[in-house]
């Protein structure tokens, strides 16, 4: 398969792919490592998953680069991600132990007590667009918690897939815990058809629900994280207008828009709306374009050549039904898959750019006149991943949040995620949680134990 960096379209790798045979391989000898590996107390598991952190973060120059020369993600970001990303490992260190342990119900003539047992070979096929953060809500929890991974990076992120693999044997998880499966989606189709004993999906909604209608039968652990199109509300009574208006745009265009919670829809009050738009317009163009190493740089390319066309196809049908191109708009020509972050307004939900996931540097701007307006449009969708109110009132923000059938809400935040609360997406953006305790219990089966003396 060959790695093509998005900054330059250079090959900048050719690295050989899984199939039927090496995949069949790889599940037999992680069936029987995970045995060997459940057996270990929790602690010597966590160990070294710790071991793993230290040395993602001793080898973090290194590790960035290739980050960014797969995904074009600008240097700084993927800095800042696999530094973020350690808050998980620190959680784990706080929490797996208290999380694992069997718990005492009730003691009596007849004990109840809980053992958590792992699940054992899971499989994990996930994305490219934030491969620690994403990567590690599952492939560590699920390693703590006792089971093997077979782990299926996403095709535009597996020099990074196999950086994890070779420090998680350095860090002392045995070979036969965790694997590899290298390719594109046919090869995480083989996982479908191998007899793993759960399957975690990062990705688009498109491929997890074929992926939730292939594993149905198999009546195993399915969870998928999928994508959102996520709306942030800005109230009429916000303190800075200007500050809320750089806070608004980094959520919509920090890794070029392409977070799965990244703000993808804005709804303004038309008291403010004029301030507020000119305000993200001036932000917006004061980013830095271009090559994603150099200092400085916030917007680098998009990963996928193909996404071009599709944010092209949503500014084209925005126009048509009457939008207004604030700024942006365009394809940069040239080496690379760069497009203008683009500022929409006069939109509506006749347009593409309000209803289907865009991810890339692309926004529609919506005037509304009401809290109950805003509401209702924010509601307005097939996805639930997040939602997000900006107000100096946090009851008046609460009382929408509240009314949102989202996993996530966010007051003055947004784009966020942290290890200590739920990670989980509702209608379209998913099925299950990742992180905090429940990220845990996702990789471990309940066994409920009567003991009578
Ligand atoms: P994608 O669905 O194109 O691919 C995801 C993975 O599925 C890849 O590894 C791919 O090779 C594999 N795949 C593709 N077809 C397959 C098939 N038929 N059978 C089995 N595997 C198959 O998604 P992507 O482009 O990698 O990721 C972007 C999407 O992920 C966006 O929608 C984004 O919002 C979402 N996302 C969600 C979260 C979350 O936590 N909710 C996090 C990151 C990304």
């Amino acid at each position: 398969m060959k790695i093509i960096n998005p900054a330059t379209e250079e090959i900048i790798a050719d690295i050989p792919v899984d199939d039927k045979a090496s995949i069949d391989e790889k599940f037999k000898k992680l069936k029987i490592g995970q045995k060997k590996w459940a057996a270990l107390p929790v602690n010597q598991r966590l160990a070294c998953i710790v071991r793993f952190g230290e040395l993602v973060q001793e080898n973090i120059d290194e590790l960035a680069k290739i980050l960014t020369s797969e995904t074009g993600k600008p240097l700084q970001q993927s800095i800042n991600e696999i530094r973020g990303a350690q808050n998980r490992i620190e959680h784990l260190k706080s929490n797996a132990e208290k999380w694992l342990k069997e718990e005492l119900i009730f003691e009596g003539p007849t004990t109840e007590k809980i053992v958590y047992e792992p699940l054992g070979v899971i499989g994990n096929i996930s994305a490219w667009n934030f491969p620690y953060n994403v990567g590690y809500n599952i492939f560590l929890y699920a390693l703590v918690s006792g089971n093997a991974v077979l782990y299926k990076p996403s095709e535009f992120a597996s020099l990074t897939g196999l950086k994890f693999r070779e420090l998680l044997y350095k860090a002392g998880i045995p070979d036969d815990v965790f694997d590899c499966a290298i390719g594109e989606g046919t090869v995480g189709n083989i996982l479908l058809e191998t007899d793993l004993d759960g399957y975690y999906f990062t990705g688009s909604y498109k491929t997890g629900k074929y992926i939730a209608e292939k594993v149905a039968p198999k009546l195993v652990p399915l969870q998928l994280e999928l994508g959102g199109k996520d709306p942030l509300y800005i109230v009429d009574d916000v303190p800075d207008i200007k500050q809320a208006a750089i806070n608004a745009a980094e959520g919509a265009f920090y890794n070029n828009g392409q977070s799965c919670c990244a703000v993808e829809r804005i709804y303004v009050h038309e008291h403010i709306y004029d301030t507020f738009t000119a305000e993200f317009v001036k932000e917006v163009e004061g980013y830095k374009i271009g090559d994603p190493i150099a200092e400085g740089t916030f917007i680098g390319p998009v990963t996928r050549a193909p996404q071009i066309e599709i944010l092209l196809n949503q500014i084209t049908d925005a126009k048509n039904k009457g939008a207004k191109v604030l700024t942006g708009g365009k394809k940069i020509e040239g080496k690379g898959y760069f497009i203008k972050p683009t500022i929409l307004s006069e939109v509506n939900h006749n347009m593409l750019v309000m209803k289907e996931e865009s991810f890339g540097p692309i926004i529609g701007i919506q005037k509304v006149k009401s809290d109950e307006e805003a509401l209702a449009l924010m509601q307005d969708t097939e996805y639930g991943l997040t939602s997000a109110v900006f107000s100096s009132d946090q009851s008046r923000a609460e009382k929408v949040l509240s009314q949102l059938n989202t996993g996530t809400v966010y007051w003055n935040c947004c784009d966020r995620v942290s290890p200590n609360v739920p990670w989980s997406g509702r209608k379209n953006s998913g099925l299950g949680s990742t992180l905090s305790y429940q990220g845990i219990r996702a990789f471990v089966q309940p066994k409920a134990y009567h003991l009578r003396s």
